[in-house]
């Protein structure tokens, strides 16, 4: 079969397509045939080994299919079902093994294989962002950073669906006005605009409740200063880079804020917890309540270019590959 592979750490360009042995799901695993592979910037950071990850290995973690065999004792899932996966390694591939638990079911005449694909890894992140990390409340303010980006348009129609007033940013007019089109209040155009004086100037002065922030290095010093007293900084990712050691007494001068960092594995750490978000996520989709906006689709054998143009600033909603 073919995969997509990383034989050594580096830039687009290492991402190899090749002839691997097609996996044999073991006791409590199933093999599926991928429909649909996500995009996503975590595959970014193995490819290049900002997380540490040993080469050679397949790229992806995300994905949806037909499960076309299962191992010793599987009775959660049997052949002909679909399911959608957030976290298996090796899913940039034409088939792949995956421990059942990771497994959700997909129940494709509502949700497309494609679209479920789409939206687990990043519709699970938007979920526990606005419902757990800070569940906002009718009210509240939120910044949205990168807000016409895969996780940046789901983030925005969850946090509307909370009742939050939503303030979104993003590089480009055609990204903001796609932002606004998901229900942003608000959107500046941060390469134009300074986002911290708008910002203020947008909330009276006052700040945000709560600043969610996936592109890092290059937002998080202004975003200690559009926060209110006690506000939140969930800062979630680092499109921009990673940022720097930070002085902790900084959070006092500005207002006893509180900053966390969080990963999708600490809020799907149970079975019950996943299914819970997947299921959510799935059912708004089913009954068209949320949007997935699909920017692109890649053949899985020009996986480097999906990555260029996400990397490059270039894309907008979710990147997919079809083997
Ligand atoms: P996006 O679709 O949001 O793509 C990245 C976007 O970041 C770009 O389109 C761009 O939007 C913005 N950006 C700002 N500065 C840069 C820069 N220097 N280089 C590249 N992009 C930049 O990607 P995803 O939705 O896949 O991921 C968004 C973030 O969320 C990532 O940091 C990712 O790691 C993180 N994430 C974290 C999870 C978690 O559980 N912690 C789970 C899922 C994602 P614009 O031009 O509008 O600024």
């Amino acid at each position: 079969m073919k995969a997509v592979v990383v034989k050594k750490h580096g830039g687009p360009e290492v991402l190899g397509y090749e002839d691997v042995p097609e996996p044999e799901p073991k006791a409590g695993e199933a093999l599926v045939r991928v429909a649909a592979a996500g995009v996503n910037y975590i595959d970014t950071y193995h490819r290049s080994g900002l997380y540490p990850t040993e080469p050679p290995f397949t790229l992806g973690l995300e994905g949806a299919g037909e499960v076309v065999a299962v191992g010793e004792g599987v009775e959660e899932v049997k052949p002909g079902d679909y399911v959608a996966w957030a976290s298996v390694p090796g899913s940039y591939a034409e088939y792949v093994v995956a421990p059942v638990e990771e497994l959700v079911p997909v129940n494709v005449t509502l949700v497309e294989a494609r679209v479920a694909a789409a939206a687990m890894l990043q519709g699970m992140t938007a979920h526990y962002l606005t419902h757990s990390t800070f569940p906002l409340e009718e009210g509240q303010t939120a910044l949205v950073h990168a807000a016409a980006g895969g996780v940046g348009l789901l983030l925005v129609q969850m946090a509307k669906m909370r009742g939050a007033r939503v303030i979104g940013t993003a590089g480009t007019e055609e990204k903001a006005h796609l932002a606004k089109e998901a229900g942003a209040d608000e959107v500046i155009v941060y390469t134009r605009e300074d986002f911290v004086e708008r910002t203020k100037e947008l909330t009276g002065g006052e700040g945000v409740h709560v600043v969610y922030d996936g592109v890092g290095k290059a937002t998080f010093d202004g975003d200690l200063d559009v926060l209110r007293l006690r506000g939140y900084l969930v800062l979630f990712g680092q499109s921009s880079g990673p940022v720097p050691p930070v002085d902790l007494q900084v959070l006092n001068r500005k207002g006893g804020l509180f900053v966390t960092r969080p990963s999708l594995a600490h809020y799907t750490a149970t079975r019950e917890e996943l299914l819970w978000r997947a299921e959510s996520v799935l059912s708004w989709i089913g009954q068209n309540n949320l949007q997935v906006r699909i920017g692109a689709t890649y053949p899985l054998a020009e996986a480097a270019q999906a990555h260029r143009d996400l990397e490059g600033r270039r894309t907008t909603g979710k990147l997919i590959l079809v083997p």
